[in-house]
């Protein structure tokens, strides 16, 4: 854990946030700021500031934040329509630098994103 990170401390219910999820590798709350009617942040327990920063041991992990968003993306009943985005940088609007997967549904999204 980082001391210094929001998310470190989120999943260590330092700071509080709406969980709807949690195992020992992940836990899963609403953004405080949706951009969609469902906005969801995955993140990894294991402190990363971003992709790069995960090494081929992560692999598997990686995975899991995926496969929780199909997950949670189901039981909302989402799949008409959903999108899991990492941004990395700030050049790409990352905020927070502890890496989180973003689930955002229940509304159409136009492509290229902004
Ligand atoms: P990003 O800009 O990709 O780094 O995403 C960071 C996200 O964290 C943004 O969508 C913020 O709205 C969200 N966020 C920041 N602080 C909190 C918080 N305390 N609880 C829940 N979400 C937060
Ligand atoms: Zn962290």
């Amino acid at each position: 854990m980082d001391s210094n990170c929001l998310f470190c401390k989120i999943g260590a219910k330092q700071i509080p946030a709406k969980l709807v999820y949690e195992d020992d590798d992940l836990f899963a709350f609403e953004d405080i700021s949706p951009q969609a009617p469902t906005h969801i942040l995955i993140c990894p327990r294991k402190h990363f500031a971003a992709l790069q920063d995960a090494h081929q041991d992560d692999a598997a992990l990686l995975g899991k934040l995926q496969l929780v968003a199909a997950k949670l993306a189901t039981e909302r009943d989402l799949l008409a329509g959903y999108r899991t985005v990492f941004n990395n940088g700030s050049g790409a609007g990352q905020s927070v630098f502890h890496l989180h997967l973003h689930l955002l549904g229940g509304r159409h999204f136009r492509w290229p994103p902004g």
